[in-house]
């Protein structure tokens, strides 16, 4: 059985011409597919009875079981999904006044392992599929109803989506083909802990979506306490491919900082970014830390990451605090799960 959320249109066209429909099909499977969102091949009225047939007997539609939606305060949505395989993922569905986000998982839990992140302590088992990814955002949409499109995806779930790069590729290629899901690529943003071989391979591949680095530090020594891969990948090669790649002032790179007191929020801090950072086209998001209990980090006071933010201004940089959302729920950066843990309550 074909998942069919796996194909880039090509491999559509392949498909529905490898069954003896003819290639124009694949249009108007994926019209359905993306634009109509449907569950089954019996709804798609203007292909034939026996071609609906053939399709069902060859191909399956939907990946994911929905199994929860919690929605917060703010209005921030997180979904829980299960797999064919029984494992569990999360999205997290974030509106805005003027547009809405989705921000999807890319593995079955992570295996960066950042010391302050909650994804991480649920280990890691597997990447996901492109259908699985594509699927997140099928579903979610089906779910908040066509009057709240979501126009903008981040790829910022579970997980480290370079470690995963082929299907992640496949699923942007799926979201922004104009006969699918047909995003802007200037809206889809994904974000890597640093791995430098993956940046490289997004340069060439798939640039023309916005790629954002969780930095978190600014000397190897704090940065290998927080996130572990930096041994492999230390902050200066993490540099040397940013600036290799090809940003611009309109597809700027992000940079993301949690702040964690004591540790890296410093005003030194914020002067050995503005180095770091020098002639490369950024903007810094600076995040604070959700804390739960157990948690390693504290984090940062608010007066403390504004000032940092200042430095950041000072040298002409942009650099935001991030809204944290989705707190109650669970659903803020940092904070998604494989599994229910019932011993942990978020403050
Ligand atoms: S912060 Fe991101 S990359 Fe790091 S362990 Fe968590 S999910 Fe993985």
């Amino acid at each position: 059985m074909v998942k069919i959320k796996n194909l880039n249109f090509e491999e559509l066209q392949d498909f529905v011409q490898n069954l003896g429909l003819e290639k124009y099909r694949a249009k108007q499977i994926a019209q359905w597919l993306y634009k109509k969102r449907v569950k089954s091949f019996d709804e798609m009225t203007n292909i034939s009875k026996s071609a609906r047939k053939l399709l069902s007997e060859n191909a399956e539609i939907d990946v994911l079981k929905l199994v929860k939606v919690e929605e917060s305060a703010d209005g921030t949505r997180k979904y829980l999904f299960e797999l064919e395989d029984g494992n569990r993922i999360e999205s997290v569905f974030i509106p805005e006044k003027d547009w809405n986000t989705l921000c999807v998982s890319t593995q079955v839990g992570c295996p960066a392992q950042c010391k302050f992140c909650l994804t991480a302590k649920d280990g890691f088992t597997r990447n996901l599929t492109a259908a699985e990814i594509v699927d997140q955002y099928i579903h979610v949409q089906r779910d908040v109803g066509e009057d709240r499109r979501i126009s903008n995806v981040v790829f910022m779930g579970m997980g480290e989506p370079l470690l995963n790069f082929d299907n992640v590729k496949k699923a942007v290629e799926i979201m922004t083909d104009r006969n699918m899901l047909d995003l802007s690529t200037r809206k889809i943003t994904i974000s890597t802990v640093g791995i430098v071989p993956g940046i490289d391979r997004m340069a060439k591949e798939m640039n023309k979506v916005k790629l954002a680095v969780s930095l978190h530090a600014t000397t190897d020594e704090t940065r290998e306490k927080i996130v572990p891969l930096n041994r492999r990948y230390p902050i200066s090669e993490i540099m040397a491919a940013l600036k290799r790649y090809p940003a611009d002032n309109i597809r700027r790179i992000m940079i993301e900082y949690v702040m964690l007191k004591g540790v890296n929020d410093s005003v030194e801090d914020a002067k050995r970014l503005v180095k770091l950072i020098k002639g490369i086209p950024v903007k810094v998001n600076l995040i604070p830390f959700n804390p739960y209990p157990g948690a390693l980090f504290e984090p940062s006071p608010r007066e403390q990451i504004e000032k940092f933010q200042k430095v950041l201004w000072d040298y002409n940089i942009a650099a935001f605090i991030r809204d944290s959302r989705g707190q109650d729920i669970s659903a803020a950066c940092g904070m998604l799960r494989t599994k229910e843990k019932k011993d942990v309550k978020i403050l």
